[in-house]
């Protein structure tokens, strides 16, 4: 990769060569200034980036993976790129979402939306930058390394990045709670982590953390429905696969994926503990680039206003992670609040979008 060619990349003026990738390149022979300077220079232009684990990589496993009678030439047409990409569709994801083809139909289904997309659109000079750094497994302990792979430096145009880890301090395959993050560490992890982005972003950027979910939600959906690995015979249900899971010992998380109410009970609890921390260090601390919020992802509010079946919001092989309907529905709600609820995040629409799109069509697309 040329280092100095990346989506987000501070432009000097892209007269000859396109360093930010945003489609947008050379000098308007009307007015002898360049496109960049004439379109993006001033517009606020603000790259989208997610720091985070498996449900911001969108974790899914087709489901027809598991059931013999949907067994056809199609079900593992897209085997090699699942496998490549760990099971992970970030190009469908909440944050970066960005193929609206629906070329993999075979493998995935459901309605397409992101923050970058609607990024995008409010300003097209904010074309392809968008970074999704989320990582199968992520938890406080591991994420500032984490973010050290981001493409920014200082003085690159500033980014809206969410830090998402949802249940990995307080989910293990193990039995007991003493593999959850305890809350001292979880302060001191993320307090080096904004430490960190302050130092890596531009002034202007924003970081929304959302802290932990609350995974009760799962049980409370799945429990009693069939899994698909038992969809021939109608035989197994979520709350059978989980305790089987948990036996083995290998369940992405024992404590919420659990036939147990009082060990779901007090996984929330302490995840709770944990958002707390989280809030106290968000409300305490000052930085001079980035301001930061505490941003839960509610899909409990999804859940709430979906008006068909709330296990369709849930990836039904793991029973674990948001689907793709539930994703697109999260954009939305996302952006909602962005909006509505954190006034001065969202940079105002950029003026010259129409000219820019006549000028460059689909800036090069993906
Ligand atoms: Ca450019």
């Amino acid at each position: 990769m040329d280092k100095e060619v990346y989506p987000g990349h501070h432009t000097v003026d892209d007269a000859k060569a396109d360093t930010n990738c945003n489609g947008i390149v050379g000098r308007d022979p009307l007015t002898n200034r360049t496109y960049e300077e004439q379109w993006c220079k001033g517009t606020q232009p603000l790259g989208t980036i997610v720091l985070g684990d498996s449900a911001g990589a969108h974790f899914h496993i087709p489901p027809q993976w598991m059931t013999a009678s949907q067994l056809n030439k199609d079900t593992y047409s897209d085997l090699l790129l699942i496998l490549e990409n760990e099971f992970d569709w970030p190009m469908l994801s909440l944050m970066t979402g960005f193929d609206t083809t629906q070329r993999w139909k075979n493998s995935i289904q459901g309605p397409m939306d992101s923050i970058y997309l609607k990024m995008r659109e409010r300003n097209r000079c904010n074309h392809r930058d968008f970074q999704n750094i989320a990582v199968n497994g992520a938890k406080s302990s591991s994420i500032k390394q984490i973010a050290e792979s981001m493409s920014r430096i200082s003085g690159d145009n500033p980014a809206l990045v969410m830090v998402e880890l949802i249940g990995n301090d307080v989910c293990s395959g193990h039995n007991d709670t003493n593999h959850m993050t305890k809350v001292e560490d979880y302060y001191n992890k993320m307090s080096e982590l904004l430490s960190y982005l302050n130092d890596r972003l531009s002034r202007g950027s924003v970081v929304m953390a959302s802290g932990l979910a609350d995974g009760r939600l799962l049980y409370d959906i799945l429990h009693d429905r069939v899994h698909p690995i038992g969809s021939t015979r109608k035989d197994v249900t979520y709350s059978q696969l989980y305790d089987f899971l948990n036996c083995l010992q290998i369940s992405p998380c024992f404590g919420w994926m659990n036939s147990n109410e009082t060990i779901r009970n007090l996984t929330t609890e302490h995840g709770e503990k944990l958002n707390k921390a989280l809030k106290d260090l968000i409300s305490s601390s000052k930085f001079d680039n980035i301001a930061v919020y505490d941003f839960p992802l509610r899909l409990n509010e999804i859940v709430d206003s979906w008006e068909h079946d709330p296990a369709d919001l849930i990836e039904p092989v793991d029973g674990f992670h948001p689907s793709q309907t539930a994703n697109a529905l999260m954009a939305n709600r996302t952006w909602e609040r962005l909006l509505h609820d954190y006034p001065g995040i969202l940079p105002p629409v950029n003026p010259h979008n129409e000219l820019i799109t006549k000028k460059f069509g689909d800036q090069g697309g993906y």
